[in-house]
């Protein structure tokens, strides 16, 4: 297979042993139809030579990749909807390979040091953990997970992309989906797949031993910062990271939907698409999943329940540290998040940073005018409007919502917002900000790109709304 001089396979979880995974192989599909392939993100980890053949045989048929040792099935626990779960791990995928990004790629994000990447899949098979379940992904559900991962990618979320989409030929039968349906596999390319959950199945266990190699393979790989033994130093860096990305959630509008202890990472960066939903309008009671009655993981509770995911990882740690700093790490959680919050305005409104005061004024009278313009005024358009401050004002006040910016909350969030600089503010000359309505992704339009595939096979308008984040993520241009 013609890889790249820059692709660098480093498959590291296989070096964890055998007490983390098993090995298991792909079903054999009746088809491979290649529905989506991220060409940028396989030029980051020096896969984009791949003909389409060779990509196929790599994710569809799972062929292992140069230096790779073959899927490897993780284990793991977790709590879903709080209660525990000791009969999870991965029942309809595997983790495909591990590789370091390019230098080129260290480079664009300007990061210090080289990233290792997980290729994970969804929908590629049964393995010892399927419970029963077929192991496969639905169409609907992969093509669902591609426009979430671009949606949030765009809107400056650490998140996992979806690599490649293969349609896999089979009739599948679900509950909760007209049926029979196609199905899929997908791969999505992650910093790590290495869940809290990990960590649980090791206590639960009562092995120590685990949740030492655990500990040192997660601090040396993701957060070496954090120095050799130092359990409460990892958690810390765990809390920071999770505390940006729900920050990051929370200011993009995104509700995740199943916010259980197995799709929640060590290195904070959101995974696992299922039933999400991005907010039509501020609804802080606004669910994403019909199955999480009670609104657990509603979009202002999605804080709350990072930390109560948190507090069990540190439960997992209390194994081989104190309790007391485990805490203070764990305490963290909540400056960190209201911190992040102010950084993820800021970011959104492309705005620059006058101090917290400040800062904290602009999140709040944002939320109270949201709040108060109802259904009118939808999420997405209010950070449209109003990107890079005072240079978006004469736009905002003669665009389509200009009758929604009036009134005390309006005021309020104008004072608030003018005071700041713009960041950059030549992105205002995208063309994306000529237009008089914000890339969104609400139920309808998701809704209205599965119908066409599913009544006609037509691709267009997903590869067109693709192409679309494409350049809003350009427009943007936010930084991690
Ligand atoms: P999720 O809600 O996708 O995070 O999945 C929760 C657990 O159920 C994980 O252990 C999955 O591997 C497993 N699972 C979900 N769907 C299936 C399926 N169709 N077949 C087998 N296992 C599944
Ligand atoms: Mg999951």
């Amino acid at each position: 297979m013609p890889v790249h001089a820059d692709y660098r396979p480093a498959p590291v979880f296989f070096d964890l042993g055998p007490d983390f995974a098993d090995a298991v192989e792909a079903a054999r599909f009746p088809k491979a139809d290649l529905r989506f392939r991220n060409q940028r993100a396989a030029a980051e980890v020096g896969l984009d030579g791949l003909s389409e053949a060779e990509w196929i045989a790599a994710f569809g048929r799972f062929e292992p990749l140069p230096g790779q040792p073959g899927p490897l099935a993780m284990r793991y626990h977790g709590h879903q909807f709080r209660h525990y779960n000791p009969d999870l791990g991965d029942g309809r995928g595997f983790l495909a390979a591990q590789m370091w990004e390019t230098p080129q790629a260290t480079a664009a994000r300007r990061g210090a040091r080289p990233r290792l990447l997980d290729l994970g899949t969804k929908g590629s098979g049964q393995t010892p953990w399927s419970r029963g379940g077929d192991g496969r992904l639905t169409l609907k559900g992969g093509v669902r997970e591609v426009l979430a991962a671009a949606m949030l990618e765009a809107l400056g979320v650490p998140t996992s992309r979806a690599f490649s989409l293969i349609e896999t030929g089979e009739a599948l039968e679900r509950g909760d989906e007209p049926s029979p349906t196609r199905s899929a596999v997908l791969a999505r390319l992650s910093h790590s797949h290495i869940r809290f959950g990990t960590f649980q199945r090791a206590a639960y266990l009562g092995r120590v031993d685990q949740i030492e190699a655990l500990i040192e393979h997660v601090r040396s790989l993701y957060h070496p910062q954090v120095a050799a033994g130092d359990a409460p130093g990892l958690l810390r860096a765990v809390v920071e990271a999770s505390a940006r990305l729900t920050a990051r959630w929370i200011a993009a509008g995104f509700v995740h939907g199943v916010l259980n202890t197995d799709n929640l990472n060590v290195t904070g960066e959101s995974f696992d698409y299922g039933p999400w939903r991005f907010l039509p309008s501020y609804q802080p009671g606004f669910t994403a999943a019909y199955f999480d009655q009670t609104g657990l993981y509603a979009f202002a509770r999605q804080p709350e329940a990072v930390f109560w995911n948190l507090t069990q990882l540190a439960g997992c740690l209390k194994l081989v540290a104190e309790v007391e700093p485990l805490t203070d790490a764990l305490n963290g959680f909540g400056p960190a998040y209201i911190r992040e919050l102010r950084a993820a305005f800021l970011m959104r409104f492309g705005v620059l940073s006058l101090g917290e005061a400040a800062d904290q004024r602009l999140v709040d009278t944002a939320l109270a005018l949201l709040r108060e313009g109802g259904e009118g005024l939808r999420w997405e358009p209010l950070f449209f409007d109003w990107f890079g401050g005072f240079a978006s004002a004469a736009r905002a006040l003669s665009g389509p919502r200009a009758k929604l910016y009036q009134g005390e909350a309006f005021d309020a969030f104008r004072f608030a917002l003018m005071a700041h600089e713009p960041d950059r503010i030549e992105r205002l000359e995208h063309p994306m900000f000529a237009a008089r309505e914000p890339e969104e992704m609400l139920i309808d339009e998701v809704e209205a790109i599965w119908a066409a595939i599913d009544a006609a096979d037509d691709w267009a308008p997903f590869r067109a709304k693709l192409a679309r984040l494409e350049a809003a993520r350009l427009a943007w241009a936010f930084t991690a």
